[in-house]
């Protein structure tokens, strides 16, 4: 028999959380199509993965790289990584859906941590326009959720007043229509931008379209608020729409022990709500430095926030919330600048750059505001990476990066490195859980939960999404202190049956990409 391609000789971890088994993997255009002893076997091509694991592609459910695979088809931080698919528009905020009148205000807002310039805007306004023009033009397969604060905002703008029934049908008839183009769910980011206003009851009744199609609701909860609070809203949600909750990057800080935020999950559960949750295998966080401002900076939309805050007595209320805030400015560290007169600052600590301002700590962070119209990340310092661990162990969990992609920057290292530091330094060394159960949180888990079909799992009639890696090196260097390092062990990764890496280098893609933009429970 012939095959277009044979992966010989590698341990397969077939992505179902069972035990590794010693099996050549057959594949035929875009499929596997066949498992086992394949030495008499012919092939066009023969990938020899004699040391190393076969396992399906990894699938990162949570990650901030919509605006960045337009721009850079082989998206080589994550495709080093072993990424196959990214889930994209989470935390209810990215580029689509938008309208001719908002989507400036969306690119402007997103600029610190996503990649698309004004001049990047075609004129998509759907959510499936916007997937139609990754499609087929990236190295990885991409599946979306409906971001909220962008069907919020075109019904209701970015401030505070209540939705009201007309609008409350608008929203509903939008969100239909995303969920229909093969949206996984509805995704919320309730620190953020126009969803920190949603009341409860709205949510509900947002998320009503999402369960008649059998989808759920994916959640960063208002962790600016307290935890457990904050979760318990998203059960109450799920519950009243009869919908599975999918949890956003959850973590503790101790107080809430993870004791606590699991057993909370189990009296979810016990009530029969379906609870899932993603983590990056990192303690720090990461986001944009505007999100301590307070939410009346964006009532009337992220271009008109930059002067508001030049005025003295909104500046007033901003420094208020600058001095409220609960870290000290040693843990916030400048990752990434719109402009150009403060790169050399990116990489210190906002304490650091206070110091050298001679100005007040409120003083300074105002005018680093203004000075990048906004455009400004930081790396938060949350605690000891150690605090991550249960979290990853916990059976619901699956693995998403967070990842946040700026050339130039000194970003988090998740966004390099989360695959490689979770196999290797988490897994391997410090034997969290199995390899197999690790490769599951990757594959199989989010397969299932994100309804990609005939995804995350090594058997026939699959699709060809596999990675080949070293075991015994993969490994994740980058660090908080030097970021930008490419994870290490991947060898191979193939995406419906293309090679994407090859060699353990990102392959250039010119002409064919085979990325497919992966429509909810469709094969
Ligand atoms: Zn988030």
């Amino acid at each position: 028999m012939t095959f277009d391609l044979i992966v010989r000789g590698g341990e397969v971890v077939d992505g179902t959380g069972k035990e590794p088994v010693a099996a050549d993997v057959a594949i035929n255009g875009d499929r596997i199509v066949a498992v086992g002893q394949l030495a008499d076997a012919e092939a066009g091509r023969v990938i020899d993965a004699s040391g190393m694991v076969v396992a399906p592609g990894f699938i990162d459910v949570h990650n901030h790289s919509d605006g960045w695979l337009l721009k850079e088809p082989n998206f080589k931080c994550k495709t080093l990584q072993g990424f196959s698919t990214e889930v994209l528009m989470a935390d209810g905020i990215s580029y689509a859906p938008v309208d001719q009148s908002n989507w400036r205000e969306w690119i402007h807002y997103l600029r610190p941590l996503n990649g698309l310039s004004l001049s990047d805007y075609d004129g998509w306004e759907t959510l499936d326009d916007y997937m139609q023009r990754l499609d087929r033009h990236t190295a990885q397969n991409t599946a979306t959720h409906v971001p909220y604060a962008n069907v919020r905002a075109l019904v209701n703008g970015f401030g505070s007043r209540p939705i009201d029934d007309s609008q409350a049908v608008r929203i509903r008839k939008l969100i239909e229509r995303e969920m229909d183009a093969g949206a996984v769910g509805l995704s919320t980011g309730l620190d953020y931008i126009a969803q920190n206003f949603s009341t409860t009851d709205e949510l509900v009744e947002a998320c009503l379209p999402v369960a008649e199609r059998g989808g759920f609701y994916v959640t960063h909860v208002r962790y600016k608020k307290t935890l457990l609070p904050a979760m318990e809203e998203a059960f109450e949600i799920g519950r009243r729409a009869k919908i599975p909750v999918h949890i956003s990057h959850l973590k503790i800080h101790d107080p809430p022990s993870h004791e606590e935020v699991f057993a909370a999950i189990e009296r979810a559960e016990a009530e029969g709500l379906e609870v899932t949750f993603d983590v990056y295998p990192y303690q720090s966080g990461s986001t944009m430095l505007n999100y301590i401002l307070p939410y009346e900076i964006w009532e009337d939309g992220p271009l008109a926030a930059t002067a508001k805050m030049a005025d003295p007595v909104v500046g007033r209320r901003v420094m208020d919330a600058v001095n409220a805030y609960r870290r000290d400015l040693d843990q916030l560290r400048l990752a990434w600048v719109q402009g150009h007169d403060r790169r050399d600052q990116v990489g210190m600590t906002l304490d650091q750059i206070v110091d050298q301002s001679g100005k007040s700590a409120a003083d300074t962070l105002l005018d680093l505001l203004i000075e990048e119209n906004l455009g400004v990340l930081c790396v938060v310092d949350e605690g000891d990476d150690a605090l991550v661990e249960p979290m990853l162990q916990h059976p619901r969990s699956m693995l998403g990066t967070d990842g946040i992609y700026q050339p130039g920057g000194h970003v988090h290292p998740r966004v390099f490195g989360s695959s490689g530091r979770f196999l290797g330094e988490l897994v391997r060394e410090k034997k969290l859980m199995s390899l197999a159960e690790a490769v599951h949180k990757m594959t199989g888990l989010p397969a299932w939960r994100f309804g990609l079909t005939g995804r995350g799992e090594i058997k026939a009639d699959n699709y060809a999404d596999l990675v080949v890696f070293d075991p015994l090196t993969i490994e994740g260097p980058a660090s908080y202190d030097d970021p930008c390092q490419y994870t290490r062990g991947v060898k191979h990764l193939l995406v419906n049956g293309q090679s994407v890496v090859s060699d353990g280098d990102a392959v250039e893609l010119k002409e064919s990409c085979p990325g497919r933009f992966l429509k909810y429970r469709s094969g």
